[in-house]
Parts: structure tokens; C-alpha cells; sequence
């Protein structure tokens, strides 16, 4: 069983969070063990990860929350500390409690997952670069920009950095000008057509900031999280107002030693609607084409700084990582080192704005650790009309204020990066996290 993070309530909090100091949340974060079988709070946040958590933060103002995260907590694991852990958080994922959690599409493609607290902000690249305004634009949602903008601020005060740049990347930088992917525009979080450098969860002294972190600014009187809590179901109950209306009145998760426990909505529930018939479609992949060389002088490691941004829609980045290599133990020519070789590969990316093809998930098991069954349909459909799907289920419907209409689209709510119309931006983490603000936001100002 994992060690128990003693529960001592923090009374002070200081606005800048440095990553050396032991973070506030560790107060508050609690192996699941621990919690008693059945509790009530205002709002559960199903996954501590970069949408939930900052959601829960800000939910924690006003209301009594629980976070409910699968996996642990990310501080003092060296793997996710810095860039040079990068590939090894992605690779070791034998163990319990690794951080990642990769699976194969059905399409025969090895993707990852966070699953720790702060998610995939905790094991991704740490590109932050904002939203193109075509993404509000074509979203179907009636978006607060103003409030958009503060949050993403919110954001951005505690956890976002301008990288250093060094060998590798400012040769990308000035290569990109040099195919004429201008202007140069420095140091920007905006996105800007052209050539830039953007932001990074890496702080100068090279430690990762992630999602967690947003919850030292939680009000700790009003917030729990739960620790390696496995969410196994949703439960649902009609609500006396409308009998055929359900609720999502609660969840049961699991923890660690197998034991249940019930977490429950204290006041009427969360409106939900019926069976979604497109649960489950729709889902894309953002389609990466990359080239990897192999320098011959030594690059240091670097995680994605520059960011090329043409008219088209083609993003380009670039990153180096040192990457072990190791001679087949059978060859009969060449006598295996006694350890491998440490080799700098370099890489450059090209992605492509918005689906093109789209694809399907369905569960395999409510256990969390079974992973899904994926199969994204990459270059099935070459129109990008399609680039106006949804990640999961079709467009919102035009007129949002039509309750019944909205009501068969809706399921229980979701805020994370499955809900976007088009990939925000170069990167999403920075929307996602935005998003978690955000709506944190509204459903606070909706409630006074
Ligand atoms: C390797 C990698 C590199 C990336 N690089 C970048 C980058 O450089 N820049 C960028 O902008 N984006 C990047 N991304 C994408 C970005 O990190 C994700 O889009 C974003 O973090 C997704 O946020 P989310 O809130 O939707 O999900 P997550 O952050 O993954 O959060 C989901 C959380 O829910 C938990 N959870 C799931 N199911 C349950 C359950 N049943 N019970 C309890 N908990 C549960 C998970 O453990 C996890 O903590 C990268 C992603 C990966 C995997």
C-alpha cells in the first residue's frame, strides 16, 4: 500500500509556487484507503488531471469538492521532475503506480495517458501555446472571451515559463524563418502565423510545473482528493422534478485494496440526459508526421519550444532526446555492448490542424486499468470538411438555448480535452487547462 500523506490543514498560502518547496496539496491529498465509505460533497471531479484539477481549485472557493484521482501524486518522482525524464516516464509503464499508461489502437499505434495526479500534464511535452481564434469561432459554444482570457492568465501566473533556447532549438527557430514561416514573433503564448517560441511548464531551473499545482490555490477546508481512487461507476437517479430526467447523484470508486466507497452529490444532483447514440464515435487523433535524424555531435535534451505556424494550418516543432540503443544480442557480426549506446536523436514534427479522420472507443472493462479498445481511422478520410467534428460526438446543436435539443446532446459533464470541436491551437494543454478555469468559473457565477 502506498504511504499515508498526513492530513494537516495549511492555513497560508504564497502566490508564486516554487517546485522545490513541498507542494500544499500534499495537505490535502489523501490515499483513497482512507475515506470513509460513503461521503457527500457539492461537486466530484472525476480524474485530477489538467482540466480537473484547476476545476476543482476553483470550485473549492465556494463549494465542498472531491477530486477522485486513479493515481498517485507526482512529487519527488525524478522521472516526471525534468526533460531528461521525459521518454523513460513514457517507457517504464510495467509497474503499479507508473505514471503513464500507454495503449495500442486498434490501428497498431502506441499512444500514452497520464495517470497520476495532474494527468497527462504531468508526462506530455509541456508545449503551452493558447488557441487560435478559430477555435471559439467554430466550437458552437457561446464563449465568455473575456473570461477565457483571465483564465487563461489564472493559468499561466503559477505554471507557464519562457524556455532557454539552446543548440537544437534555435536551429529550428532560424530554419523555420528561413523556409519564410514568418514573422518572427519571440516570445509568445498567442497564436501567431509565423515563427515563435512559446511557453513551457519547465521553469528555469528546469523543474516541470503541471496541473497538480493549480491545487495549492484550492481553499483547503473545502477540498479533498482522494488518491489512487479508481472511478468505477456513475450512479444515476430520476430527479423528483422530472421523473424521466436522471441525475448523476454520485460515484462508487475503488481503491487500492479493492474496498468501495460511495461518493455522493449533496443537493439535488447533476442534471443528465439519456443514452448518448454517438458515445463513444467521433474520436480523432491529431495526425503527427515526424523526421528523425541522428546529429553527429552530441544535442542537448529539449522537449518542444519553437513552433512554426503557417496559413495552411500545418504546425511544425521539433525536439532532441538522448535515446539508448542497443545491438540484438543474437547477431552474429557484431558483439553487443555491455551497455547501450546513448545516441541524440533529433527530431522535427509536422501536425496538421483539426480531425480528418475520425474514429471509435468503447470501453473494455469499467476497470480503468483495461484499457480501452481505440481505432482512429487514421487517413480514412481525406475531406476537411470533417474538421469541424467533434473529438467525441457530433457538432453542439446551433441554438443552445433550445433545452430539449441540448438535453439529447449532452451526457454527464464533461470538462476535458475529449469535449473540443478542433485541437486547440498548436498544442492543447493550454486550452484544456484554461477550460478547467473556466468553467470552474461559471458554474460559481451561475450558482450566486
Ligand atoms: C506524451 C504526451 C505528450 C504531450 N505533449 C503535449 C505538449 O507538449 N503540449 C500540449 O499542449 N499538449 C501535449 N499533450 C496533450 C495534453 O497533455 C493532453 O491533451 C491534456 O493533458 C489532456 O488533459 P485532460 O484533462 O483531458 O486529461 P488528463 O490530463 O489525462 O487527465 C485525466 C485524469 O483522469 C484520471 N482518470 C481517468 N479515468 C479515471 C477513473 N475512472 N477514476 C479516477 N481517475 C481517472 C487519469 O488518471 C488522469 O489523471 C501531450 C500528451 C501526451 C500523452
Amino acid at each position: 500500500m502506498h504511504c499515508h500523506l498526513d492530513a494537516v490543514l495549511c492555513t497560508s498560502f504564497s502566490s508564486k509556487i516554487t517546485s522545490s518547496r513541498r507542494p500544499l496539496y500534499l495537505n490535502f491529498a489523501l490515499n483513497a484507503t482512507y475515506f470513509p465509505t460513503e461521503d457527500y460533497y457539492d461537486y466530484i471531479v472525476v480524474g485530477g488531471g489538467t482540466a480537473g484539477c484547476p476545476l476543482a481549485a476553483t470550485l473549492s472557493q465556494t463549494f465542498r469538492v472531491l477530486v477522485l484521482e486513479r493515481g498517485g501524486v507526482p512529487y519527488g518522482n525524478q522521472k516526471l521532475m525534468n526533460q531528461e525524464g521525459f521518454l523513460t516516464a513514457l517507457t517504464e509503464v510495467d509497474t503499479y503506480d507508473c505514471p503513464a499508461q500507454t495503449f495500442t489502437s486498434e490501428d497498431v499505434v502506441l499512444n500514452a495517458r497520464g495517470q497520476v495526479l495532474g494527468g497527462s500534464s504531468a508526462i506530455n511535452a509541456s508545449f503551452y501555446s493558447r488557441a487560435d481564434p478559430e477555435f471559439y469561432a467554430s466550437s458552437g459554444v457561446d464563449w465568455d472571451l473575456s473570461l477565457v482570457n483571465q483564465s487563461y492568465d489564472w493559468v499561466e501566473k503559477g505554471a507557464v515559463f519562457r524556455p532557454e533556447l539552446k543548440n537544437w532549438q534555435s536551429a529550428v527557430r532560424d530554419a523555420l524563418l528561413e523556409a519564410g514561416i514568418d514573422p518572427y514573433h519571440g516570445f509568445s503564448l498567442e497564436h501567431l502565423v509565423g515563427t515563435k517560441i512559446g511557453g513551457s511548464t519547465f521553469d528555469s531551473s528546469g523543474k516541470r510545473h503541471r496541473a497538480a499545482d493549480f491545487l495549492n490555490y484550492a481553499k483547503p477546508a473545502n477540498i479533498k482528493v482522494a488518491i489512487y481512487a479508481s472511478v468505477e461507476r456513475v450512479l444515476l437517479a430520476s430527479s423528483s422534478k422530472v421523473m424521466s430526467r436522471l441525475s448523476a447523484i454520485g460515484v462508487v470508486f475503488r481503491d487500492e485494496m479493492g474496498r468501495y466507497h460511495h461518493a455522493m452529490v449533496k443537493e439535488k444532483g447533476i442534471p443528465v440526459v439519456y443514452h448518448h447514440p454517438n458515445e463513444g464515435q467521433f474520436v480523432y487523433d491529431n495526425l503527427r508526421n515526424g523526421i528523425s535524424i541522428l546529429p553527429p555531435i552530441p544535442l542537448e535534451y529539449s522537449l518542444i519550444q519553437v513552433a512554426g505556424i503557417t496559413e495552411m494550418g500545418a504546425y511544425l516543432e521539433a525536439a532532441s532526446n538522448v535515446v539508448p540503443f542497443t545491438t540484438p544480442s543474437r547477431s552474429v557480426f557484431v558483439r553487443p555492448p555491455s551497455s547501450p549506446l546513448l545516441l541524440t536523436v533529433a527530431t522535427i514534427m509536422e501536425k496538421i490542424v483539426g480531425p480528418i479522420s475520425t474514429g471509435s472507443l468503447r470501453l473494455a472493462s469499467t476497470n480503468i486499468r483495461v484499457n480501452p479498445i481505440v481505432r482512429f481511422n487514421y487517413f480514412s478520410n481525406s475531406r476537411h470538411g470533417e474538421m469541424c467534428e467533434r473529438f467525441v460526438g457530433p457538432s453542439l446543436p446551433v441554438d443552445q438555448s433550445n433545452y430539449e435539443m441540448m438535453a439529447n446532446f449532452a451526457s454527464v459533464p464533461v470538462v476535458d480535452g475529449s469535449t473540443f470541436t478542433i485541437s486547440p491551437g498548436t498544442n492543447p494543454q493550454a486550452t484544456v487547462m484554461m477550460l478547467g478555469r473556466y468553467v470552474g468559473m461559471r458554474i460559481t457565477k451561475e450558482s450566486d
